[in-house]
């Protein structure tokens, strides 16, 4: 059985302060990541669900400066062919040369906080430790905290496969 992590309320600053901590990253990293995030979502073509979805990486770049990546939903006419707001800032990042990612935000126009789907979570793992969070924000940016690891358990990744262009296969 499981049970779903506790909704926190985006106006209690000491819960805030307490996740921050428990996090590692600052109360400004986590107001920018709920703002962008909420930002973001005005930017989603979404014309056929009218479901918005806004999404930021905390990242660090080679250089170890914070740098806020965003995206946003894109659909498409033929339905199974969009893309989601976390596929959309991962592939940003990452074809920018990011590869340090601290947490990741997504808001929706819903409540409680809905969480990236299936084959984001799969996305992200690519690229993230399992101890990545994933800060979930609904319309009222109340949150959810959960990390790679509790969204997708038992994943695979890519430490399952011999190293690229190892012989034999
Ligand atoms: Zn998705």
């Amino acid at each position: 059985m499981s049970t779903n992590p506790p909704i926190h309320s985006g106006a209690d600053a000491a819960q805030i302060a307490s996740t921050c901590a428990q996090l590692n990253i600052t109360t400004t990293e986590f107001a920018e990541l709920q703002r962008r995030a909420t930002a973001a979502k005005a930017t989603a073509y979404c014309r056929y669900s009218r479901f918005r979805v806004g999404a930021t990486l905390l990242c660090a770049d080679d250089a170890g400066e914070t740098v806020y990546v965003p995206g946003a939903n894109v659909e498409n006419a033929s339905y199974p062919v969009g893309t989601c707001a976390e596929r959309v800032a991962f592939g940003t990042a990452v074809t920018s040369g990011i590869r340090n990612f601290r947490a990741i935000a997504v808001a929706t126009d819903i409540s409680p906080p809905a969480s990236p789907c299936g084959m984001c979570r799969q996305f992200i793992r690519e690229f993230c430790s399992l101890q990545t969070p994933v800060i979930m924000f609904d319309k009222n940016s109340d949150y959810v905290v959960m990390t790679i690891e509790q969204l997708l358990p038992m994943s695979f990744g890519p430490e399952a496969l011999p190293p690229p262009g190892a012989s034999g296969y």
